[in-house]
């Protein structure tokens, strides 16, 4: 046998464990075990037909080489996309750190001190560098986050009475192509109706409820905005400003303007290019709005002693939580780079960022002056980093390709430059000696760079931002490295101990995937860079769609979705379209099982469908008859039916066939949720059990890390009739030849995470990820069984088998005062993560292993487990003063003077063997949600300044 297969890296448990595991579970091999779990009727006949698998070895060379087919130009294209220079620090300590990467969405604030602080870090930083009152911590991209703002808007205008009926929404001209066509796909299904214009003819009039621009424009002109927005709010309508980040450290922030809601991305906050993600966008609002705003807010609270701790605020403030109610549906974010990008302020303070900004103004007018000289007209009268020249584009275009230089052509007779963090003299020179040689002129030198600005006296920023301690004292990179280390070492991620978060498939993130995203062939590459530049890319992302539609048994792909929830709305979205191209302009209805993740009603009702809730039963199953009543009252109308397979309770429902096949009886195509899509691969596929379409969640099936709550990759999978309708991008067209418009920004979404799971799926080939997916469901099984007698399980297949996770009963444990999270706090003492709390069913724990633990780590958790029962047993429910109810404990708590508890400090923090060689602690004691929420404090500030006010 090989030993140098990835698989055996990828996949936990050892040859010599099996035969325990299997005789703890009571089958004698893997293949009888998935006989007894998965119906035999959606069994695969035949491998996956996919090319043999690489070793780490054959892949690292075999990235290389299509790396090569990548030609990285100097990019001045712009366009919400800039070149940005990672520093070292932060790439080697952040970027690719397992401590930092392998994180997940900081539910359990009490082990997730340190991104909590990293993320409170990024909103401080965009409230104030946009003047607004209080931001989110990240949205998936600058398009969709501007559909968010629109969303918004829409959202609140019914608070207003006048306005109630309205729904014409303006959007400049000047917003960016990406931005619009995201614009165009979001607003038509909930009923708003876009109008595209020049702001400064606008006329202001009662039928909008609001209006976006962009600042600078698309092209670079900077406008002052706050004549518009006074008008606008004369007219009671609400304004949404998409900024770029970097102007904003000189010119007047769209807050002072008195903008409602500010947008954008921080891509260039030492975000890598990608070709086109992942980066987080920003979305900061006004206090009024706070309980409309999409994705999720970190807050400032107290702990159990009333010490300062961070936790996600309001609720958890994710809006898909809603359910049907929702306006948006963003669950997995953009955390990791939003981290980065609050790092990249911290180390380069205030002062950093006004120097870079200048530096980019600098070199901006010096080429426009130059420029001018050499006799060519420069038309932007007011610049920040872009500028426009009248020029012959064909021909600057080839002396520019030549050099390995790209700008962007408007059209024949224009180009626009956009500058950035690293340009310098030398590349101005050499700039202005391309237009010079187009002329056929002397190239002039170039010395001194301008320093003067190219914008009005009046949008010169004058007040400060980022006085905060944190952007002011970690300027060395000594003292940067620690302070990262020091967040770090407050979380728990895979790299300490397993995550068996159900439903989130926290696997490893091998670092055989993850190297090549360090190298500039990957990740320096402009979205829009022309597709000749980028064939490494190409070859890369036609294959990955290649091996997932193997893997999905379907005809085609889109790799465009930045999460699975925005995977949910593309498939929505191309199923609109397609009962649409029929004639079936009625049909929108979507079904959906009581058990669905809240993403799957959510995007629903983004789509603009009418949702009907479907019954569960006892057993956890769809209630088929249900289903069946519905869809027949409903076949007029039906759309869809949204579907999770296995379902979210952790089965394998034997009736998916014939449910399947109900929904197409009756007119509807079926959306099948891929979240689970770990227990499929290489055993059964979506295509098999009779889906339409599917999303996966390529951060979690696929490897590639969560990253404390995103980035994400959400590709969704199509049968034939669906593929033409596959969405495009209007600046590089992507999609089917009925595309609809855009999903996200890029033409590709988040493609340089996309390598993950190439990497993923090359290295394992086909055995290997049946074997995966055999060994998810044997760790599953195993931790079943092991458990068994100390817990129930809920839901079990017929035969009595988990699929790839179970759900643990904790409803029962009231009786002793002990709720389900007491026991995930707990857990924190022996080192562990909380499973998923309370998904799909209230009062329960769903525990996910994932193929990747090997027997002693299954073994290590069922201990704690096992161990945490006999605690909760000890309980009563009149004394609320136990090791539970007191988790998770601290180091200060144990070491403190007095010990009040009435347990041991031992038990308390040393309840196993195990622990005493691998402590963690918890650096806070229980997080107080509810004063917090009272409180709500969004930046780190400190809490006294707010307290007053
Ligand atoms: C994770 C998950 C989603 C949402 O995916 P994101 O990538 O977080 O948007 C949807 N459905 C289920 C069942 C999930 O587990």
């Amino acid at each position: 046998m090989r030993t140098d297969a990835f698989a055996l890296r990828h996949i936990g448990p050892r040859e010599n464990d099996l035969q325990h595991m299997l005789k703890t579970i009571g089958v004698d091999s893997i293949e009888r075990l998935v006989y007894e779990t998965l119906p035999d009727d959606i069994r695969l006949k035949a491998p996956l037909q996919l090319d043999p698998a690489m070793t780490e070895y054959e892949f690292a060379n075999h990235i290389q080489e299509l790396g090569n087919k990548n030609k990285v130009f100097q990019s001045y294209i712009g366009l919400g996309y800039h070149q940005a220079i990672v520093p070292a620090v932060i790439q080697r300590n952040i970027f690719e750190n397992p401590g930092w990467y392998t994180a997940y969405t900081p539910y359990q604030a009490e082990i997730a001190q340190g991104r909590l602080e990293a993320i409170l870090n990024f909103q401080t930083m965009v409230i104030e560098l946009t003047g607004m009152e209080i931001a989110n911590a990240s949205l998936l991209d600058e398009g969709t986050a501007a559909a968010e703002a629109m969303a918004l808007l829409f959202d609140v205008r019914t608070r207003d009475q006048k306005k109630n009926n309205t729904n014409k929404f303006f959007v400049s001209e000047e917003i960016l192509p990406q931005t619009l066509s995201v614009l165009q796909t979001r607003s038509t299904p909930i009923g708003i109706e876009l109008v595209v214009g020049n702001h400064e003819t606008f006329e202001f009039s009662e039928e909008f409820f609001g209006a976006m621009l962009q600042y600078p424009g698309k092209f670079g002109q900077v406008y002052d905005y706050s004549q518009f927005i006074s008008k606008a709010a004369a007219n009671e309508i609400k304004v949404a400003v998409a900024a770029d980040i970097l102007s904003l450290t000189k010119l007047t922030p769209p807050g002072e303007m008195g903008a409602a809601v500010v947008i954008g991305t921080t891509q260039r906050f030492g975000i890598p290019l990608g070709y086109g993600g992942p980066h987080a966008a920003y979305f900061a609002t006004k206090e009024e709005y706070k309980r409309s705003m999409p994705g999720r807010i970190i807050g400032v609270t107290i702990d159990a002693n009333g010490n300062r701790a961070l936790r996600m605020a309001l609720g958890t403030r994710e809006q898909h939580i809603k359910r049907e109610k929702a306006t948006s549906n963003i669950c997995t974010a953009q955390v990791l780079l939003s981290v980065m990008a609050g790092m990249y302020a911290v180390y380069h303070g205030p002062k950093g960022l006004r120097y870079i900004a200048n530096k980019v103004h600098a070199v901006a007018a010096t080429t426009a002056n130059e420029l001018t000289k050499l006799g060519y007209e420069q038309t932007n009268s007011a610049f920040f980093d872009t500028i426009v020249v009248k020029a012959e584009a064909q021909k600057i275009k080839a002396v520019a390709e030549q050099n390995n230089i790209n700008f962007f052509y408007i059209d024949e007779a224009t180009v626009s430059i956009a500058f950035n963090e690293t340009t310098s003299i030398e590349d101005v020179a050499k700039i202005v000696s391309l237009f010079a040689a187009a002329k056929g002129t002397q190239t002039p030198e170039i010395t001194e760079l301008t320093v003067t600005n190219h914008f009005p006296e009046e949008l010169n920023r004058t007040s400060s931002f980022l006085q905060h301690d944190v952007f002011n004292k970690y300027h060395s990179e000594s003292a940067m490295m620690r302070y990262i280390k020091k967040l770090e070492r407050k979380d728990l991620s895979l790299n300490h101990s397993m995550i068996s978060l159900g439903s989130c498939t926290m696997k490893l993130n091998a670092a055989s995937e993850m190297l090549p995203l360090s190298n500039p062939q990957w990740n320096n590459i402009h979205p829009f860079a022309p597709l000749d530049q980028a064939q490494g890319y190409q070859e890369m992302l036609r294959k990955l769609e290649q091996q997932l539609n193997v893997i999905t048994g379907f005809a085609g792909t889109t790799l465009q979705p930045n999460s699975g929830a925005q995977g949910e709305y593309a498939g929505l979205m191309v199923i609109r379209a397609y009962h649409q191209s029929r004639g079936d302009h009625h049909r929108n209805i979507a079904l959906i099982p009581s058990s669905a993740h809240g993403t799957n009603p959510a995007s629903a009702a983004m789509a603009g469908m009418k949702i009907v809730v479907t019954k569960t039963l006892e057993n956890g199953n769809i209630d088929v008859e249900d289903l069946r009543e519905k869809a027949m009252l409903h076949k007029d109308n039906l759309s869809c039916l949204m579907v999770t397979y296995p379902s979210t309770h952790g089965v394998y429902e034997s009736a998916i066939i014939e449910i399947t096949k109900l929904i197409h009886d009756n007119g509807g195509q079926v959306y099948m949720d891929g979240a689970n899509m770990n227990a499929q691969v290489g055993l059964t596929n979506p295509a098999t059990i009779g889906a339409d379409v599917c999303h996966l969640n390529l951060h979690k099936t696929f490897a590639i890390p969560h990253g404390g709550g995103g980035p994400g990759v959400g590709p969704i999978c199509v049968a034939p009739q669906l593929v033409p309708f596959l969405p495009t991008n209007p600046v590089i067209p992507t999609g089917g030849e009925h595309a609809i418009t855009a999903i996200s920004a890029a033409p590709w979404g988040s493609a340089l995470v996309c390598l993950i799971s190439y990497g993923y799926i090359s290295m394992l080939g086909a055995e290997g990820l049946k074997s995966a997916t055999e060994h998810a469901i044997l760790n599953a099984n195993y931790i079943k069984e092991k458990l068994n007698g100390h817990y129930d399980t809920l839901y079990s297949g017929e035969m009595g088998r988990a699929a790839h996770e179970m759900i643990l009963e904790c409803r029962p444990f009231k009786q002793k005062g002990i709720e389900v999270t007491d026991i995930a706090k707990r857990l924190m003492d022996y080192g562990f993560h909380a499973p998923t709390v309370s998904f799909p069913v209230a009062g329960t724990l769903m525990i996910e292993p994932t193929e990747s633990e090997n027997l002693e780590e299954l073994d290590r958790f069922c201990d704690a487990m096992i161990s945490i029962r006999k605690e909760i047993e000890a309980a009563t429910i009149e004394d609320s003063n136990n090791v539970l109810k007191n988790s998770p404990h601290t180091l200060a708590m144990l070491t403190a003077e007095t010990w009040d508890f009435p347990y041991s400090r031992e038990q308390a923090a040393f309840p196993l063997d195990y622990i005493a060689e691998n402590k963690f602690w918890p650096t806070v004691r229980r997080a107080d949600d509810a004063y917090g929420d009272r409180n709500l404090v969004c930046s780190c500030a400190p809490i006294e300044a707010y307290m007053e006010s």
